[in-house]
């Protein structure tokens, strides 16, 4: 995080103690509640702090999430962990042997700049590169990407919407506003970078007052729009590793959005595939994200595509197993629900169009 974004924190709550009860009026409900900075210098201390102050606390990794979370009093944490003087979170290494492994405080926009990611696992950087626009890529992190709050019309609202049209089930209420008989959250998780990492089987290093664990990543997510990980609140997430075999997939990640300079996906599809020096296809993976409270990988497209030739009717039944797949709601006032459905089958189409076309 930059000086000056730590200033603008700090600014915030200045204001906010100065000024008492801010909760009435438009601008000022968009000031943070008061919380106190840590800034450890390593992970057993950013560890010990999560352990020390458990729920009330939460990790700040660029911020570009939390912080406008924390403005619209979605979070009110009472201590904030700042990673950013972790610097041993912050490598990316390639090993033949070993694989790639992407440490979870690497910025987006170095992830998608990167050469070997670049050349030898393309869907990450095609993914990287498509997050926000250019400065939310500079300031935001791998674990801040992955670790992304879910998203809903209903809820990424300051407190004062949330007031006045009735606070919902994932904050302060009782009742879903978008399937109000049930008691689960739908928001969807809307991260880029995830799908990318699930088309190459990605495991994940996390940290916690009990030692260290290793994860798939297809098991990290959970599809409920309130709980969204497996990852209890004094845990860390340290690093990505992909690999050594998915090395060297074509890859490609395709996103629709409203304006393609800055906006979230509201349907997004990434497809890997191992293509041999005769340009067949050997292995193909393909995953979801911005329909489902998690993203999804596609069960089902390896026996669909590999060993067959790619004609219009074979992508029409792999669109149809994605649009199967894709259960989005109405979570969003961008586009319909039946229209992102159908986009991830356009999608997922012209993925598969993209890297296997001779
Ligand atoms: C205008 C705008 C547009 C955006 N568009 C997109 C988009 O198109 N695609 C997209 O994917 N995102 C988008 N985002 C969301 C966000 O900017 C990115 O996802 C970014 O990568 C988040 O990373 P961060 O480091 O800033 O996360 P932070 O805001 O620091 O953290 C996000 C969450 O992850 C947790 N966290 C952070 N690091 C860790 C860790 N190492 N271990 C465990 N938990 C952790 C935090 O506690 C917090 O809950 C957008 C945001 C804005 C404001
Ligand atoms: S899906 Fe329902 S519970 Fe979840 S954020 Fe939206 S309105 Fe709230």
């Amino acid at each position: 995080m930059t000086n000056l974004c730590l200033r603008r924190l700090a600014w915030s709550c200045q204001w906010r103690s100065s000024q008492g009860d801010i909760l009435s009026t438009g601008l000022k409900t968009m000031a943070m509640a008061s919380f106190t900075l840590h800034r450890p210098h390593t992970l057993a201390e950013a560890v010990r702090l999560l352990e020390e102050h458990g729920a009330q606390a939460k990790l700040l990794a660029g911020g570009s999430d939390l912080v406008v979370n924390m403005r619209m009093r979605i979070e009110t944490p009472a201590h904030i962990v700042d990673l950013s003087r972790l610097d041993e979170l912050r490598a990316i290494e390639f090993d033949p042997a070993c694989g790639l492994r992407i440490g979870a405080l690497a910025r987006l926009s170095e992830v998608a700049e990167h050469d070997i990611i670049r050349s030898r696992f393309p869907v990450i950087a095609s993914a990287a590169s498509q997050v926000a626009g250019p400065n939310i890529r500079n300031m935001g992190t791998v674990g801040g990407n992955l670790c992304l709050d879910t998203r809903c019309v209903y809820y990424n609202q300051s407190y004062f919407w949330r007031k006045a049209n009735g606070f919902c089930l994932k904050k302060d209420g009782t009742v879903c506003h978008v399937a109000p008989g049930g008691r689960r959250c739908w928001a969807a998780y809307s991260g880029d970078l995830a799908p990318a990492l699930l088309a190459l089987d990605a495991t994940i290093d996390i940290a916690g007052p009990r030692g260290e664990r290793c994860v798939k990543l297809a098991e990290f997510f959970v599809n409920d729009g309130i709980k969204k990980y497996e990852l209890a609140p004094d845990e860390i997430v340290c690093a990505v590793h992909v690999a050594p075999e998915f090395a060297d997939w074509r890859g490609i990640y395709l996103k629709y959005r409203v304006r393609s300079s800055v906006d979230y996906p509201l349907a997004g599809v990434a497809v890997a595939a191992r293509v041999n020096e005769a340009g067949r296809c050997e292995d193909v993976r393909m995953a979801l994200t911005a329909v489902n409270p998690s993203p999804r990988l596609v069960k089902g497209v390896r026996e669909m595509i590999v060993g067959q030739p790619l004609t219009p009717e074979r992508l029409e039944r792999v669109a149809e197993l994605v649009r199967q797949t894709a259960k989005p709601l109405r979570t969003t006032v961008a586009a319909s629900t039946s229209y992102r459905r159908h986009m991830v089958g356009v999608l997922a189409k012209r993925g598969l169009t993209a890297l296997l076309t001779p």
